[in-house]
């Protein structure tokens, strides 16, 4: 066993390290606190061939594996923690469902613009009454003709406000087994109130209303549900990696904090009751990252198991937040302050963990697998 990145992954990340440091280091905080989605960035990421890392060179992508998307979203985070949305949008989120299993005409259609950072797509999958309870979901889709016509309604969409086109899970008839997903664009969504996260990412409520939706269209048919939360499992990883880097990006700006800033006549990093903060810190972000790059390199270019997957989330989840907190109050009324990223680091980091499988429903999940047997959370 060898806890060292191997030297082309180092290779890999020296050469993310210096693309961000070169384009995405100035501006990085007005870029946090901007609205909409950074498109110049995500051109750029394209160019450097930041997106679509672990999507086959046939389909446009990059060809590599899970830790070099991994260590791309770390790296970049570490510079521009907002930019690391940008590689989320284009290797982890809905875009690996869609080179999944996408049709050739599907990827054909969407995929080459989504690699060439002119399009994101969104995943639709929380409603009103289904959030950790997704199975629940009502939207539905229902033959007409030769295709389908999908109604229901969709809530917490990331991106909704500029997607082009978005993933959407729908019913094709009763049970787990009768959930599947379709490609829906932009212009057969009808938008609500737009809305905001904590974090400051925007939001707005999807209605569908009787919309047409050609076969050519349908992603995973009936069905196609565990299929789908396969493909989701990379999105966690995603989630789990962005928790870590933000969670390290808030610590590194404490730790240079602690070491110039003085009261008392002493610099922070001499007291006592600070230095056993950061040793817990460091030990939490070392443990999130073993257990992120596990995850990632046993799943290589497939798709993660889904208990790595979940061990990794919600301790990187938990990790990211706790130490975003505890250095937030290592630098005291700065860290609270605009005036740097540390507070936006603890209202993203604090969206994960309830994002893309809560921390509960992913302790449920590991129970299980500590158990082998599954536990209804349904009354009888
Ligand atoms: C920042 C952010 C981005 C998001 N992006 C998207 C997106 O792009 N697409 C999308 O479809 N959705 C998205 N979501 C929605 C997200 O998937 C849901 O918020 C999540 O699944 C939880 O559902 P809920 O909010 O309805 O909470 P609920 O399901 O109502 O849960 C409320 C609380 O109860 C706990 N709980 C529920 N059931 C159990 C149980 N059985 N055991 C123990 N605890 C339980 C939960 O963990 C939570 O703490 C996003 C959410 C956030 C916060």
């Amino acid at each position: 066993m060898d806890f060292r990145l191997t030297q082309e992954e180092e290779q890999f990340r020296d050469s993310v390290k210096k693309f961000a440091e070169k384009h995405l280091a100035a501006g990085a905080r007005e870029r946090a606190h901007a609205a909409g989605y950074p498109w110049d960035v995500a051109k750029l990421m394209a160019k450097q061939g930041l997106l679509g890392i672990t999507i086959p060179e046939k389909d446009g992508g990059q060809g590599g594996t899970l830790l070099d998307a991994v260590i791309a979203i770390e790296t970049v985070a570490s510079v521009c923690p907002r930019s690391a949305d940008v590689v989320q949008a284009g290797n982890f989120g809905p875009i690996r469902v869609l080179a999944e299993y996408g049709s050739a005409a599907q990827k054909q259609t969407y995929l080459r613009k989504l690699l060439a950072g002119e399009a994101v797509i969104s995943v639709g999958m929380t409603e009103p009454d289904a959030g950790s309870a997704v199975t629940d979901l009502k939207t539905s889709a229902k033959k007409d003709g030769d295709g389908w016509r999908v109604s229901g309604s969709k809530i917490f969409t990331t991106h909704s406000a500029y997607a082009d086109v978005f993933l959407v899970y729908v019913r094709f008839g009763p049970g787990v087994g009768g959930i599947g997903s379709v490609l829906i664009e932009k212009k057969d969504v009808k938008l609500g109130k737009p809305s905001k996260f904590m974090s400051g990412e925007e939001w707005a409520q999807l209605y569908l209303e009787d919309v047409r939706v050609p076969q050519a269209n349908v992603l995973l048919g009936e069905g196609g549900f565990k299929k789908q939360i396969a493909g989701f499992n990379v999105e966690r990883l995603g989630n789990s990696a962005r928790s870590l880097a933000l969670g390290r990006y808030a610590y590194e700006a404490a730790r240079a904090w602690a070491m110039e800033r003085k009261q008392f006549g002493r610099l922070l990093c001499e007291f006592q009751g600070l230095q056993w903060k950061f040793a817990d810190m460091k030990m939490k972000l070392d443990a999130a990252q073993l257990l992120l790059y596990r995850a990632a390199a046993n799943a290589d270019r497939g798709l993660p198991s889904p208990e790595e997957t979940a061990i990794a989330k919600a301790y990187c989840n938990q990790a990211g937040f706790d130490v975003a907190n505890e250095s937030l109050q290592v630098m005291g009324g700065m860290g609270y302050s605009q005036e740097s990223l540390v507070e936006y680091c603890l209202r993203r980091c604090r969206g994960w963990m309830i994002a893309g499988g809560s921390i509960e429903i992913l302790k449920n999940r590991i129970a299980e697998h500590i158990f082998e047997r599954s536990f209804s959370q349904r009354p009888d």
